[in-house]
């Protein structure tokens, strides 16, 4: 069981001057875009981008908390993407051993991954998420009239994230997905209400079933053990990233599980309608070099997550070279 649950607040309106007693934590971008939001507020701002996701961060934000004298009773609130989130959630858990906190999450992908689960951290050089907490927030409130200023690839990226959920656990949000695009889901407040709430669901589900990741959490790696690799060695971004990884377990999976080519193939259709690639001119040794240091691997190989078909995924222990091989086709562009 989940330590204890957020209170999630689901609402579409143009964002509202926030209160003045919190402390709201947010980066550049979000404190330019949204000059109203903030006005009359203690607000702390930082850089974006994954380079500024580190200790010196938190330093930083744990320096303008004692000047701005927060206390044990100081609500901490992250407004932004899953860097500022995962910023905010871990400078609040450990100033003082732990301040209140919550987020509103301003990317699709906040909103879908990263704001839910109670993940926080900051990376350690190439290691993505290497010094963290796990601690839930005090409440989510997912604003969607916040996408109204997000930008195209920022879109792709969070709905990496959404295909992923339709693969482990969802063969009629794959369907649903395939009948649309990114376009009519940016154009269409309702259904992308519904889905951004399909989402919350499935992730909140398995956080609820295995908040520290001992058994089904492990599913939700699925695209990012390789998509990690790739995104740290050539700067992608990360749905890119985690949609090539993607294609690499379905590659994976064909050759261990005996998956049907079908799988993969349906899978690059369906990226390529929400503007995300099944293929890149990686270095299929560097990027072993990559996952040799991932966190999730043990003296043999690297817990793997599979697609026996869409919508049923399982975990499984692979060696590093059958991951090998199934980057070799994947870079050659076999099957897909
Ligand atoms: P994520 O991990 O959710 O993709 P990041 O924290 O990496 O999010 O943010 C991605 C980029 O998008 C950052 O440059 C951030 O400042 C910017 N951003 C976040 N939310 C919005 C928004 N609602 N409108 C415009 N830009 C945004
Ligand atoms: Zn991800």
């Amino acid at each position: 069981m989940q330590s204890s649950s957020p209170k999630y607040i689901f609402q579409h309106s143009n964002p509202k001057p926030l209160p003045a007693k919190s402390i709201f934590i947010t980066d550049t971008h979000i404190h330019e875009l949204y000059p109203n939001l903030f006005k009359g507020t203690r607000t702390i701002v930082f850089r974006p981008g994954e380079e500024h996701k580190t200790q010196e961060t938190v330093q930083y934000i744990t320096k303008e908390l004692l000047q701005f004298e927060a206390h044990r009773k100081t609500t901490i609130v992250g407004i932004g993407g899953g860097i500022v989130t995962d910023i905010a959630g871990y400078a609040a858990s450990t100033y003082m051993r732990g301040l209140p906190f919550g987020f509103m999450p301003t990317t699709l992908l906040g909103m879908v991954d990263a704001a839910i689960g109670g993940k926080n951290g900051v990376n350690y050089g190439l290691h993505k998420n290497l010094v963290g907490t796990i601690n839930q927030p005090g409440f989510i409130i997912f604003d969607t009239a916040f996408l109204e200023t997000l930008p195209d690839h920022e879109w792709s990226n969070g709905f990496a994230e959404v295909i992923k959920y339709a693969c482990l656990f969802d063969s009629a949000l794959f369907d649903e997905l395939n009948r649309n695009d990114i376009r009519y889901y940016r154009n269409n407040k309702e259904a992308l209400n519904t889905l951004i709430q399909i989402c919350v669901q499935w992730k909140t589900k398995i956080v609820n079933e295995d908040e520290h990741e001992n058994g089904n959490r492990k599913l939700l790696n699925f695209g990012h053990t390789a998509g990690h690799a790739i995104e740290t060695l050539y700067h992608m971004p990360h749905g890119q990233a985690v949609a090539i990884g993607m294609i690499i377990a379905c590659n994976i999976a064909e050759k261990e599980l005996g998956a049907d080519v079908s799988i993969g193939q349906k899978l690059a259709l369906l990226l390529s309608k929400y503007d995300l690639p099944a293929t890149f001119d990686f270095n299929v040794q560097e990027v072993i070099n990559v996952l040799t240091m991932d966190k999730k691997r043990n003296d043999t190989g690297i817990e793997y997550i599979l697609l026996k078909n869409i919508g049923e995924a399982c975990i499984t222990l692979l060696s590093f070279s059958s991951i090998e091989q199934a980057l070799v086709s994947t870079k050659n562009g076999s099957n897909h």
